[in-house]
Order: structure tokens, then sequence, then C-alpha cells
């Protein structure tokens, strides 16, 4: 591996830089060379080394230790020492930078935790959430998972200018997007970079845009997968389905994972807590004063049950074994079933003389 290269210097900015500078300047740098858009051979490695730099210079402690110590104060950190601080979502939010699925923090940052040193070879994971309905959850079943692929466009070989046209590269930058000031400082050299304000960084000007990518360069590719989803599956539960991810920037590379993440559908009758639901329903005051009989509906269609004499408003009974099976087990969550007691608003005159004789006998009590 080539020299390391200083991290003020990787990211072009200043020993004495802001984090707000810090920032802004990763923000542009990464958006630049995320592998997903950029297909220089060397995209990759240009990528993590600005990750890195980032990550180090992001964070006031990691900071300090290198500015005194250099290279060394970092070396014992591991993918998630390093990585583990930084909201990324935080940092592209509004960017326009958005991987169909998944998003950026999963995807990319996902197999720098997973897989630290492979990653190189390997290709991203896709993150894709999939709602399931309760009744599937109680059954287990199959359900489908829509996701699309970015793919280089075949009509125009990832250039985005129509077939038969190239790009026309920019002059002001050379192509390169940036514009790169050096400037001397006694013995140290400071990089001011800048987007090319000819190109706005795009680096060429595409004359005659492909039909089929609209001048992208790029396509989605839908694909259709059904994943198995097991018996009580739990909310946030993650399903993986190897070589179902992103293609590996490299020949030999294996794709990523595709990875379901399990979330419970909206249910009109149940709120799903864990293995256990919760229902609710309405009775009449003098239902909760007498008791009574009532049909409660359950996953496997409704029961009766008895609601006691003085039963109090916001009850809660519980129906034992209704709710949903726990994963990995053979018992079952519960379902509550909690009482909101209506009181009426208005009364006949019939049903005015009955209260009124009820509050004298209770006075009398
Ligand atoms: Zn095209
Ligand atoms: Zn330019």
């Amino acid at each position: 591996m080539a020299e390391k290269r200083d991290y003020y210097e990787v990211l072009g900015v200043k020993k004495d830089a802001d984090q707000k500078e810090i920032k802004d300047t990763f923000r542009k740098l990464a958006l630049k060379y995320h592998p997903d858009r950029n297909k220089e051979p060397d995209a990759e490695e240009k990528f993590k080394e600005i990750a890195e730099a980032y990550a180090v210079l992001s964070d006031h402690k990691k900071r300090k230790e290198y500015d005194n110590r250099g290279f060394e104060a970092v070396s014992g950190f591991s993918q998630e020492d390093l990585f583990g601080g930084i909201n990324f979502d935080d940092i592209f939010k509004g960017s326009g930078f958005d991987f169909d699925l998944g998003g950026f923090g999963g995807g990319l940052f996902g197999s720098f935790f997973n897989r630290g040193g492979e990653y190189a070879s390997r290709g991203a994971d896709i993150r894709v959430e999939v709602y399931v309905p309760l009744k599937k959850i109680v059954t287990g079943g199959d359900e489908d998972i829509h996701i699309s692929h970015l793919r280089a466009c075949p009509e125009c070989k990832g250039t985005g200018a129509a077939p038969g046209t190239e790009p026309r590269i920019c002059k002001t930058c050379n192509g390169t997007g940036n514009m790169v000031n050096t400037r001397q400082e006694g013995n140290v050299a400071y990089q001011e970079i800048r987007t090319c304000p000819n190109c706005a960084g795009k680096g060429k000007f595409i004359d005659e845009p492909c039909q089929k990518c609209h001048g992208t360069g790029m396509i989605d590719e839908p694909e259709t997968l059904t994943v198995k989803i097991p018996v009580g599956a739990e909310e946030g539960m993650v399903l993986r389905v190897p070589s179902h991810g992103r293609p590996s920037q490299s020949k030999e590379g294996k794709p990523g994972d595709l990875l379901v993440i399990v979330r419970t559908a909206y249910d009109e009758r149940f709120k799903r807590a864990g293995a256990d639901l919760w229902h609710s329903k309405s009775i009449e005051l003098i239902d909760a004063v007498l008791g009574m009989e009532m049909e409660v509906p359950t996953m496997e269609g409704s029961v009766t049950v008895t609601v006691p004499q003085g039963t109090q408003p916001n009850s809660v009974l519980r129906l034992g074994g209704k709710g949903l099976p726990h994963f990995g087990e053979t018992k079952r969550g519960d379902l509550y079933l909690r009482l909101h007691v209506h009181i009426p608003e208005s009364l006949s005159q019939e049903e005015r003389e009955l209260y009124t004789r009820l509050r004298k006998l209770g006075r009398d009590k």
C-alpha cells in the first residue's frame, strides 16, 4: 500500500480548519469519490482515504492525538473505533445523494463495520425494510421484496452521452471537477480545493444525452426476491439474503448481501408490543357497572370475554396466549384488552329520572 498521506492534506484543509469546514469539505469529496458514483479505478481507495481522514479530524479527541503523535496515535483503532461516532445520514442529508435503497450509512459503511479489510473486494450490503402483516407474523411465510440496483447504463456504457458521441471534457478543470490552488506559507504548502465553476464539479459536459439514462449514465434495474418470514419474526429483525447486495467494484469480488429488516405493518385492530398484542374497546357505563359478555377479536377469530361488574375506566383484561408467537419458541404472548368506559352525553326523560333515583339511593346508603 502506498505511503499514508497527511489527513489535512487528504481533505485539503488547513491545520486550524474548524469542524464546519472539515465537514463541508468531506461531504464534497465523498460525493465525488464514492465508488457508487465514481467509476475511476482508484475512486474506492481515494474514498476510503477521505473517510478515514474525516473520521479522525471530525473527532476532537482523535484529532488532538493525531496532531500530537501522527499516525501512530490512530494505528490501534479498529474500523468501528474510527467510524463508529459519525452520523453519515446527517452529513449527507439533503445532498441529493440517494442510493435508492439502504442509503449511505447502511450500505457502504455497513460493510466497513462488518468486514473491515475485506471491503476492498466485496460489494456493499443493501438494506430494505419489509412491512409484514400480523397474520404472517403468526404463521410465517413468503414476502416479496422489491429492490432496485443502480447499474451502468448499457446503452452508453455509463458515460451518459448518446451512443456515437463523447462527453466533452471541461477545459477549466481538465475534467477533475475541482480547481486546486496551492499556496506556500513558510515551508508549508496549502491546497485550496474549490468546485469548478464552469462545470459545477461534473468535469464534463454532455451535449447529446443518452436517451435511455437521460444522461446520468446509470439505470435502475428492478429485482423481486422472495424471503421467508419466520414465525414470530420480531420487529427490527434482520434477515440476510447472501449475494443480493451491490456488485463488487473489483472483478474477483463477491457482491454484498441484502439485509431485509422486518417491520410490523399497521393493523387496525391490534398494536404490537413484542409478542403481546393490545386491543382497545369502548363499553357503556351501564355495562361497566353491571358487567357483561362481549365478543373480542383475536388473531384466530373472535372469542367471548366476560367483563366483570364494577369494571373501572381504562381497565385492562388479559387474554393469556392470544398474542403472537415468541420467535423460536412454542409459547405465545398475550392479548391485552383496554376498556374505555363511555359516559352517556345526553339522557332521555326516563333515564334522567332513574339516574336521579340512583343518586338519591347512593346518598341515603
Ligand atoms: Zn445511457
Ligand atoms: Zn470544470
